[in-house]
């Protein structure tokens, strides 16, 4: 299996640091609002990296993070006259409702930056100890860029032409600092603003430090993966990698992975160009899984461009899947023989070859392009080679193949047909309604309805009666 590590700007074959078992880190949304489109890809790239490795055998210990504590969580607190953690809290769970609709699994360990203040005062102490930060006289806490001899590594910047062409990195109200390169670790509290105690000042950690922690403390000082999307490669990993190694002194991850952006219509999201959509909004007009199919059709390291065109063609593709396992399910009920035949046998061997191939894609730092490209492979496949001839012990191996692979990547493809009983029995009331007002063609048609989805009602002197069938 190879990734392309940010840190060699190549790709690589992938060791894990201890055999069967993968670390990995991904960094997660600052939760101030509802998670929008470009908020998704990484979870869902990153969710299919886990999956794959799942796949492969591998236990994955997969932490990230939410953010809440930072300056727009507070701006919004403070607009809607509450507590940051009541803002953080909201966001929190709507993000995990749009991650289950998305089948984003939930991660090993999500923590959140406020319940792990006293590993980053811990952390602050031992830079501080080791002459790689210190504390200005307000209470500020800096990191001394300079002292981390590889700081660029990741981001493959040079500190000189940094200096040189980052004067503005010296900003109004940081003249404390010894170099403009200084990056914050611990900032003073200011009025109305959530904090916490230090040796420093009453404050409050700079984003980068929160990271560094809680990847050591749920994983150890060292990693296998470390991701997010690109905009996160300087300074925060870099500032993160100067951190941890500074604090740590081993390699803090292995590999570093990073997506690239998505855009609308070809430009940056912005709302207030109007071009920015929350997963919710999408969720209004598709499945959740379209959205999914959409952002795996492309490479996650090349930038991917939301359309309305481009969604439809996901939600084509997605539907093929789809219709292909309802297809294969009807054959499976109605199908005559058992057995499979020397003939399906050999087409079930001709099968596993896209196995192969999807296998071969996600080897090659997670293709999913190509891996779904094997998917259709397989579908059309299916379509050809299956009739209400075939034999159940074939229909049943080619679903399970086809279930597998995008289990994989994370996509729903058989639909639960099953109705709530909350929703048949409402479905009822609004039948009897319909019946009192004489509206029988409406009754008629709920009746209708109910029997496709395999309930049947019963009229009986108690009552209305149903039953699945
Ligand atoms: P944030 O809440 O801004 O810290 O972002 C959370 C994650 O979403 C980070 O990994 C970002 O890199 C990623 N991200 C934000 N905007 C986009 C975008 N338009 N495309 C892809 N990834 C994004
Ligand atoms: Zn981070």
């Amino acid at each position: 299996m190879k990734i392309y590590n940010t840190l060699s700007k190549r790709k690589e074959e992938f060791v894990p640091l201890e055999e069967g078992k993968v670390k990995m880190y991904v960094c997660g949304p600052t939760v101030y609002n509802l998670i929008h489109i470009g908020n998704a890809r990484p979870m869902i790239v990153f969710d299919t990296v886990r999956r794959y490795m799942e796949h492969k055998g591998y236990e994955v210990n997969y932490v990230s993070n939410f953010t809440d504590v930072d300056d727009k969580i507070i701006k919004k607190a403070i607009e809607e006259g509450v507590d940051a953690s009541v803002i953080s809290e909201r966001y929190i769970a709507e993000c995990k409702k749009d991650m289950a609709a998305m089948n984003v699994k939930p991660a090993t360990t999500h923590p959140k930056a406020t319940e792990e203040i006293c590993g980053m005062l811990d952390m602050i102490g031992t830079l501080i100890e080791k002459g790689h930060a210190y504390a200005a006289e307000d209470g500020t806490v800096y990191f001394r860029t300079r002292s981390f001899k590889e700081y660029g590594k990741l981001s493959h910047k040079n500190l000189d032409d940094l200096q040189g062409g980052n004067r503005s990195l010296l900003v109004t109200g940081e003249d404390q600092k010894e170099d403009p390169l200084d990056f914050v670790l611990w900032k003073p509290k200011k009025e109305g603003e959530p904090y916490w105690e230090s040796p420093w000042c009453n404050g409050r950690p700079g984003w980068h430090i929160e990271c560094s922690v809680m990847s050591k403390k749920y994983l150890g000082d060292e990693i296998d993966i470390h991701a997010g999307g690109e905009d996160l490669v300087f300074p925060h990993h870099e500032n993160e990698i100067a951190q941890s190694e500074a604090a740590n002194g081993k390699q803090f991850a292995k590999y570093w992975m990073h997506n690239a952006f998505l855009n609308i219509d070809n430009k940056k999201m912005s709302k207030s160009a109007g071009n920015f959509f929350t997963v919710r909004d999408i969720s209004e007009k598709y499945d959740l899984q379209v959205l999914r199919f959409f952002m795996l059709s492309a490479h996650y390291r090349s930038p991917l461009n939301f359309s309305a065109e481009l969604m439809e063609a996901a939600q084509n593709g997605y539907d093929r899947i789809v219709t292909s396992v309802s297809n294969l399910n009807y054959l499976l009920e109605n199908t005559a023989s058992e057995k499979m035949s020397d003939e399906e046998a050999k087409l079930l061997e001709e099968a596993k070859g896209f196995i192969v191939k999807f296998d071969e894609a996600m080897d090659d730092d997670f293709n999913t392009a190509d891996a779904i490209a094997a998917i259709f492979e397989l579908v059309k496949f299916i379509n050809t080679n299956v009739s209400a001839e075939s034999g159940k012990e074939f229909l049943q191996a080619l679903k399970d193949e086809l279930l597998m692979l995008s289990d994989v990547c994370g996509l729903i493809v058989e639909k639960k047909q099953e109705m709530l009983d909350s929703d048949i029995e409402a479905l009822i009331e609004e039948r009897q309604a319909a019946r009192k007002a004489k509206n029988f063609a409406r009754a008629d048609e709920i009746r209708n309805e109910l029997l496709e989805k395999g309930i049947i009602l019963e009229d009986t002197r108690e009552g209305v009666k149903w039953k699945r069938a």
